[in-house]
């Protein structure tokens, strides 16, 4: 079953299968820069599984020199947008699906490099909502 995603302006906008061959949680410095969080949420799947329905050229994709890292990006409202890793294979960030994909996420991966804020929030209280929702639950 396809999967639509897309950005927050919804200029780009595509289709693709459920059918990803890989999921990386990286925690690298570049990805901490690229996301301003503590790590991007790459999927990966074959080129033709992929399907635009807007906006394909109004994306810009920055490659990191010396590192093999990029980031596709709406030019208008900065969101992720999928990019080609290599001729073969398109890069997908989770967050910028509609819903979740079958496969879970498989591993952190350059870990030593992570921001070090992450492991402490992984513990911090789960709110529903906004930090001042009356109507906050732990989950
Ligand atoms: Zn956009
Ligand atoms: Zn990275």
């Amino acid at each position: 079953m396809d999967i639509s995603g897309g950005c927050l302006c919804k200029a780009v906008q595509f289709s693709v299968r459920d059918e990803f061959s890989a999921f990386h949680l990286c925690h690298c410095k570049q990805c901490q820069k690229i996301s301003g969080a503590a790590n991007v949420a790459n999927l990966f799947i074959k080129r033709d599984a992929l399907r635009w329905k807007s906006g394909e050229n109004n994306i810009s994709v920055y490659t990191v020199p010396g590192r093999k890292i990029s980031h596709g990006f709406c030019k208008t409202c900065g969101c992720p947008a999928p990019y080609l890793d290599d001729d073969a294979t398109w890069v997908v960030q989770a967050g910028s699906l509609d819903r979740s994909p079958s496969l879970a996420a498989q591993d952190h991966i350059f870990w030593a490099e992570r921001g070090h804020w992450y492991e402490a929030a992984l513990t911090a209280p789960k709110c529903a909502q906004g930090p001042t929702d009356e109507t906050d639950v732990p989950r």
